[in-house]
């Protein structure tokens, strides 16, 4: 699609549990799933050499909440339940969820607690160009491609709705499973245009390419602006709600532009939010999704961050 170079990923892959645990998790019970999830989890903290009791003391919680709820996809809300039991079903639910995706090979996560933590040198997993458009797009490039960075980044591990949703400003807003990660939809040059609208082609070299994305001017901070084309291609299929492609900083989950049944959601909210199911959660949960309408990509978070 596109004529790029390939991608020099970093072959660091030993922390990433997505990588180890991608065998397990079509063979075994959601509960054993979960449970040999937060195995493998404590086997990375271990290997990080940090987060070792937060780990710990998460796979306890996850004990004692399947004790009590057969089965963990399904949480119980019976009255019964204590309001501690209920977050530990949530954050187990969740910690199985951020496991499960499917994170590029340089793309290390650690939950350390109540925290999510990315982190990758910024490439994506797909190809990128050696040229593109500057900022200003009047003849500037952005030359020698797309460079790396420390992207190192955060985020809760269950999210909380905020009382009203916070505007996003210039700089990243969420973190994709290509390594890369999402800005909204507005270019930084002061001017109110949305990128994806505003896209040009000067010589053949696009300002935004076929995945949509580009890097800053600075060659850093490769990030898209709508949707990630070639993470979508890659992980939807035709007629069912899209897989989930990262997380905004709220720590609620993006998605691709499907809903169940394939088409565009009808009912997202002004951040691109909606309620409904998805298919890791397998229940009803807020979640966002990337529009070839709409605005593109959320302009407001909806959850604390
Ligand atoms: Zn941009
Ligand atoms: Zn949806």
């Amino acid at each position: 699609m596109l004529e790029g170079r390939a991608v020099g990923r970093l072959s660091q892959t030993s922390h990433s549990f997505a990588f180890h645990t991608a065998g397990m998790l079509h063979t075994r019970s959601s509960r054993t799933r979960l449970l040999a999830g937060l195995t493998v989890l404590a086997i990375v903290a271990n290997a990080c050499g940090d987060g070792e009791t937060t780990v710990a003391s998460i796979e306890s919680d996850t004990a004692t909440s399947n004790t009590a709820t057969p089965d963990t996809a399904t949480p119980d809300t019976s009255a019964s339940e204590t309001a501690a039991e209920q977050t530990g079903d949530e954050a187990s639910v969740r910690t199985a969820v951020v496991q499960s995706a499917q994170w590029a090979d340089n793309v290390t996560i650690t939950i350390d607690g109540t925290t999510v933590r990315f982190e990758s040198d910024g490439l994506p997993s797909h190809d990128y160009l050696d040229v593109y458009l500057g900022d200003g797009r009047d003849g500037k490039f952005v030359a020698g491609g797309v460079d790396s960075y420390n992207a190192s980044f955060s985020f809760p591990l269950v999210p909380t709705m905020a009382a009203s949703p916070s505007e996003t400003g210039n700089g990243a807003i969420g973190v994709a499973i290509s390594g890369a990660v999402f800005f909204d939809p507005y270019e930084g040059d002061g001017s109110a245009t949305i990128a994806n609208d505003d896209n040009e082609t000067i010589e053949g070299i696009p300002f935004i390419d076929a995945c949509g994305g580009h890097p800053l001017p600075n060659g850093r901070s490769y990030h898209y602006h709508g949707i990630p084309f070639c993470i979508t291609d890659s992980v939807d299929a035709a007629g069912e709600h899209s897989v989930l492609i990262g997380y905004l900083f709220d720590g609620y989950p993006i998605y691709g532009p499907q809903d169940t049944g394939g088409d565009e959601p009808s009912d997202l909210d002004a951040c691109l939010g909606h309620t409904g199911p998805t298919p890791e959660f397998g229940e009803d949960t807020y979640h966002y999704h990337v529009s070839a309408n709409a605005n593109y990509i959320s302009e407001c978070l909806s959850g604390i961050s």
